[in-house]
Parts: structure tokens; sequence; C-alpha cells
């Protein structure tokens, strides 16, 4: 079964996300950014790698993007993730002017741990941004991504909780 291009990157993205728990100090998000039909950065979650706070797969995926173009903006470029991006990485992506983003999981398919915010969707982020050029699609193979984070009616002891 042929699938689409956006299925194909989202698959790469979850390999990313696999490579990123099979290691120390990283963790299972992955983000591929692609711009006309080619591949400008990739990463995983590395923020226990790196000691820091800000190195989520969107985060780094964007830096290297930048670097790769010499430049800080990335229109045109489409970023693929495994779970919807937090608002720190969402604003990222309007200061980077990214074209598309699209997420796998979303907030009501894993455990609330995963996000900073109980009520603020940063789905918002985007429909308030001063961007009309920016679209922001999640549920691309929602179970598959959803498969590699702690289930959303899982009981996590508070120690364990990310955002706690
Ligand atoms: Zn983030």
């Amino acid at each position: 079964m042929e699938s689409t291009d956006d299925e194909r990157w989202m698959r790469h993205a979850i390999t990313l996300a696999r490579q990123g728990e099979a290691r120390d100090g990283s963790h299972p998000i992955g983000c591929v950014i692609v711009r006309d039909g080619a591949v400008i950065a990739e990463a995983c979650n590395e923020v226990d790698l790196r000691h820091d706070p800000t190195a989520h797969a969107e985060m780094l995926a964007i830096r290297q993007a930048g670097a790769r173009l010499e430049s800080a903006e990335l229109r045109g470029a489409v970023l693929y993730t495994t779970l919807q991006p937090c608002g720190m990485c969402t604003m990222a992506s309007i200061w980077a002017k990214l074209g598309r983003i699209v997420f796998g999981a979303g907030r009501d398919d894993v455990h609330r741990m995963y996000f900073e915010d109980r009520h603020l969707d940063t789905m918002d982020f985007i429909r308030d941004a001063f961007r009309d050029d920016l679209s922001l699609e999640g549920g691309l193979l929602a179970e598959d991504c959803a498969a590699l984070y702690v289930p959303r009616w899982a009981k996590v002891p508070r120690a364990q909780r990310i955002n706690l």
C-alpha cells in the first residue's frame, strides 16, 4: 500500500523517537523538518543528555535547520513531530516562520503529564499568532505515535511525572 508523503515523514519521526528511547538521556519524541521533499533537520528529545530543558526534539531540529540553511526563517518547511508540540516549541515554530506543523499523538491521546498546561491548548497559539500562513494538523498515525508514550489512563506515581 502506498502511503502519503506525510505518513512517510511521520514514520521517519517515529523511527527517530525510537532511537531516542533506546539511548540514555534522550527520550522518545522524534521530529523531522522537511522542505521541498528533502529532510533538512531531524532530532529526538535530548533534554537529559544535554542537561538542557529546551532540548526538545522540535527545538533541536529548528536550530539544526537554521544552521544548515544559514537562515532563521524556515518558510515553506514542514515540521513533523510524534507528539503535539509544547508551548515553547509551538512559539519557536511561529518565530521560525514554518509553513506547517504536523503532529502524531495529541494531548488527549497520552498522559497529561506531557503537557505543561491543563487548560491552554497550543492549537490556540497558532490560531492567535500573527500568521495566516502556518497550519497545525494533528492525529497523523496517532495510534502508532501514542504507543511511544504513557497512555492517558495510566496511573503514574507523582515522583515520576514530568511536569511536577
Ligand atoms: Zn517542546
